[in-house]
């Protein structure tokens, strides 16, 4: 586990800026909610905090770490996308094992840790079937699994449940939180539900238009919101 800091962090796309000097500094083992209307930058600054977009200046660094010009793979940060992204061709065996293959880990230490992973998320029997074959929740579980199988520093979700129905979400966020006890690792939770970010975190960011807005408890941001802004998503009146 490491702490993850964000300093003054710009990026723009061509000549249209995104992010306007975005700091922020999250703790060792805390799990932080990113909140805020689409399009704000919250998918860019996580895919910038995991290697796959470069940012246009500042600094990202994990743990001691300046990352910025460290590949993706070699960050010690995995990220849980939105809409899965399993590989259809592999099984789910396959597809949690095979970012330790380009890592060139040992053949055992690979079976080691999708077995491992597979009983945290109730996956064992499923190991040998492909995406195709698995419910919604299932396969988020395996995007999951392919990301614990790495044991990284920093684990970045991106709207991980917006896919699931009402029920399974609830679900699901109790078994990420529940999986954030067991592991303990940073996590940053991208997510445009105020209650998920409400009911899951230590911490909630408010995003808007490149920017945050206000950084702090879910109760204090309840309590008292910096503005009208933060009031509004967040839900209390100002
Ligand atoms: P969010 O995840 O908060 O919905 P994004 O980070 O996806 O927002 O997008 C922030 C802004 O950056 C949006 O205006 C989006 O259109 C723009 N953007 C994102 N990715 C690209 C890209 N690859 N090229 C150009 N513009 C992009
Ligand atoms: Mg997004």
């Amino acid at each position: 586990m490491a702490s993850l800091a964000i300093r003054n962090v710009e990026k723009s796309f061509g000549s249209v800026p995104v992010l306007h000097g975005v700091s922020l500094d999250i703790a060792d083992g805390a799990f932080v909610s990113l909140v805020g209307p689409s399009g704000c930058g919250k998918s860019t600054l996580l895919r910038m905090v995991a290697g796959l977009d470069e940012i246009s200046s500042g600094e990202i660094l994990v743990g001691e770490r300046v990352v910025n010009s460290i590949s993706p793979k070699d960050r010690d940060v995995a990220m849980v996308f939105q809409n899965y992204a399993l590989y259809p061709h592999m099984t789910v065996a396959e597809n949690m094992s095979f970012s330790l293959k380009l890592r060139r880990a040992p053949k055992s230490a690979i079976e080691q840790r999708v077995k491992s992973a597979a009983e945290i998320l109730g996956l064992h029997e499923l190991l040998t079937r492909y995406p195709r074959q698995l419910s919604g929740g299932q396969r988020q579980r395996v995007a999951m699994g392919r990301a614990i199988v790495r044991d990284p520093q920093v684990f970045l979700f991106d709207e991980p449940l917006s896919n699931l129905d009402a029920k399974l979400r609830v679900q699901m966020r109790s078994e990420i939180k529940e999986l954030h006890r067991r592991l303990g690792t940073t996590t940053v939770y991208v997510t445009h539900d105020q209650i998920e970010a409400m009911t899951m975190s230590d911490t909630i960011v408010v995003m808007n238009k490149g920017r945050i807005e206000q950084i702090g408890s879910p109760l204090h941001l309840y309590d008292k919101p910096h503005n009208l802004f933060v009031a509004g998503f967040i839900g209390s009146p100002a």
